[in-house]
């Protein structure tokens, strides 16, 4: 242990070591309920119960209404999907350092897809949602719970105030949740995002940013045998655009393209008047997701040459990039700092995913993203969680948050940083 340690550190630290089966526990139940992304009524079942966990903090506790999620189906007409509740909890907004917390409910498992919850050894639970993340949103609460009761006995709390997001799709994109998500990181000094860490406990270092676009392609349908002349396949200009997309792999470095899928047409006797194109980009710097934008539209407009074609867009790169800027590099550092005094020697490690930290850095905030339980094999029937993280992560997040609040850790000169 660092001497570095108080008696607050101490008596936190005391305290989460007790909440273990506890913590194991609420994330067991938790991750019996289905919250996959387009499953609503899982994620509204969901829902009271973590604002009821959220509500032992002392903070003020909403449930938000999200608006709906605009989906393009594959006939390139617009869907609205009404997802799951925002959760939205609030303490000490005119305490002089401010933090964002935040993390999501959702997971990527349709109901009855992935539902048993096993033993796997070594200290591992396999099941839905454990690492990914309802183990991190325990953690949060847990941390959150001891600073405010270690922190009324030590003095120490009102100087620290704190706003969580909880959102309902985080795995499909954040496009309800966004705007929640911004409008409280503008306001924080620091924010903390509860992903699992790696299983050797490594946390995520610089993210890459995401885009998606979705291209509806128009053209003019006509009998393919009798006068195909009179047809303009919008097929065929999906396709072509397909190839000059796939083609940009490898044009420069670190940024990926990806077409995820081309749907369109109908009969094979008539000339496909509708088509749609999906397709992906990431990108390491703010440089290098203008590049591939414009390499994208390029494509499309070489495409629109064509007769008789017409495009709408939508999309973007929906998750800007998180690169190591020097106010990353300095949180990173006081984590680090923070985690010797239980032993860790912490990594960081630069990572293509993306997550909710990407969009609290485009807010102006610098983050770390990683801080729920350890875990692994996420996004598949194989994940798990290292259950012992769960007491070790809380414990984690207490000491930071007792940092930011006596000062050791300076929230609001990390943020100067940023500019
Ligand atoms: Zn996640």
């Amino acid at each position: 242990m660092l001497s570095d340690l108080n008696a607050a550190d101490h008596a936190a630290l005391d305290h989460v070591a007790t909440r273990q089966d506890a913590m194991l526990e609420r994330v067991l139940g938790w991750a019996r309920i289905n919250t996959g992304s387009w499953n609503a009524d899982g994620l509204r079942r969901l829902a009271p119960d973590i604002a009821d966990a959220l509500r032992e903090t002392g903070a003020a506790v909403e449930t938000v209404d999200a608006p709906p999620i605009e989906k393009i189906n594959a006939k390139g007409e617009t869907d609205a999907f009404h997802t799951g509740p925002v959760l939205r909890a609030v303490q000490r907004p005119d305490a002089p350092i401010q933090i964002v917390l935040t993390g999501h409910y959702d997971t990527v498992f349709p109901p009855k897809t992935f539902t048993d919850i096993t033993e796997i050894g070594n200290g591992k639970l396999n099941g839905p949602g454990l690492a990914d993340m309802k183990g991190g949103i325990t953690v949060m609460i847990e941390a959150l719970k001891t600073f405010e009761s270690v922190g009324e006995a030590h003095g120490q709390k009102d100087r620290l105030g704190y706003t969580v997001i909880l959102t309902p799709d985080e795995e499909t994109g954040n496009f309800a949740s966004d705007s929640f998500l911004r409008e409280a990181a503008a306001q924080a000094h620091v924010g903390l995002t509860f992903e699992p860490a790696m299983e050797d406990g490594a946390l995520a270092g610089a993210r890459k940013g995401s885009g998606i676009w979705d291209i509806v392609f128009r053209g003019r349908s006509a009998h393919a045998g009798r006068e195909p002349e009179k047809g303009r396949s919008a097929v065929w200009a999906a396709c072509e655009m397909a190839l000059k997309v796939e083609a940009l792999m490898g044009v420069r470095d670190g940024v990926v393209f990806n077409v995820g899928s081309v749907d369109g047409g109908a009969a094979v006797n008539i000339v496909p008047d509708n088509a749609v194109l999906r397709v992906g980009s990431r990108a390491p710097d703010p440089d290098a997701a203008e590049w591939a934008e414009a390499q994208i539209m390029a494509a499309l407009e070489q495409t629109l040459q064509r007769d008789g074609i017409t495009a709408h867009v939508h999309g973007g790169f929906y998750r800007p990039p998180k690169p190591r800027n020097a106010a990353q590099d300095r949180l990173i550092g006081e984590v680090r700092e923070t985690a010797k005094g239980i032993g860790l020697d912490l990594v960081f490690k630069d990572t293509g995913g993306v997550c909710e930290g990407n969009n609290v850095f485009a807010a102006g905030t610098p983050n770390i993203d990683t801080l729920g339980v350890r875990g692994g094999r996420i996004h598949s029937a194989e994940e798990f969680m290292v259950v012992d993280s769960l007491s070790e992560r809380a414990g984690l997040t207490t000491l930071i948050l007792n940092r930011l609040a006596d000062g050791r850790m300076d929230g609001p000169a990390i943020k100067r940083l940023m500019s």
